[in-house]
């Protein structure tokens, strides 16, 4: 039996471990007023403003695109930590970032809705949270926007579309997702929100479907860009 001193002392040793400084995209523990540790330096790794305006994704429907960091690391291990562990401080620096080249790309811009690329029914059930969720809590937050998380449905369960080529990915996804009833949003801007965009198809898919329900711009936000797949 334990007494209520040494009880102590482990409450004491598991708060540490809890809320002990950790590097927001490694996860590294770091002095407690520091954001990044030493080995994460993302600056190497942001965009250039000019970056999307000669950025082309075939057949895409949304309207423009931005996005504060290539897909590379650190970045990846933050997106990575993310959604498979969960790591919201990840979230928050990221959409602090997001929340920066919305406010310098989307200037002109004024977005109903905030919403994000839904998961599908059977991933929701082995994954009990969606890793944009966290994104769009902080960016709606920011800029006072409505969020609204359920706002597009997957009624198709697809594979991953990691393996895929461009135009399977497009087959892959045709007709995977519709619009909640509950939402009005015709003649509306939605902010549509992801972690990583690569050849622009899942977002295409869901800004589809957004269009087809009357939205009438939609524009989007990554974390981040993987380049080197399309
Ligand atoms: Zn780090």
């Amino acid at each position: 039996m334990k007494t209520v001193r040494e009880n102590k002392v482990s409450v004491n040793i598991l708060q540490r471990f809890i809320w002990s400084n950790r590097c927001r995209l490694c996860a590294k523990v770091i002095p407690v007023n520091d954001t990044l540790c030493e080995d994460c330096k993302p600056d190497k790794i942001r965009i250039p403003e000019s970056f999307f305006a000669t950025k082309v994704y075939s057949a895409k429907t949304f309207d423009k695109s931005t996005s504060p960091f290539f897909y590379k690391s650190p970045v990846r291990e933050g997106i990575h930590n993310l959604k498979y562990r969960e790591f919201k401080r990840s979230a928050e620096y990221l959409a602090k970032e997001m929340i920066d080249v919305i406010e310098r790309d989307f200037r002109d811009e004024e977005p109903d809705f905030i919403t994000c690329v839904p998961m599908s029914k059977r991933r929701k059930k082995q994954k009990s949270y969606n890793q944009c969720d966290y994104l769009i809590r902080h960016i709606g937050k920011a800029f006072g926007m409505k969020t609204a998380s359920d706002l597009i449905i997957k009624i198709k369960d697809t594979p991953t579309q990691v393996n895929l080529k461009h135009n399977e990915r497009l087959t892959n996804l045709k007709g995977a997702f519709t619009v909640n009833k509950k939402y009005d949003i015709k003649g509306k801007t939605v902010l549509l929100c992801d972690d990583v965009i690569t050849t622009g198809s899942t977002l295409s898919e869901c800004s589809k479907a957004l269009k087809k329900a009357g939205a009438s711009r939609v524009i989007c936000v990554t974390a981040a860009v993987n380049h080197n797949d399309n």
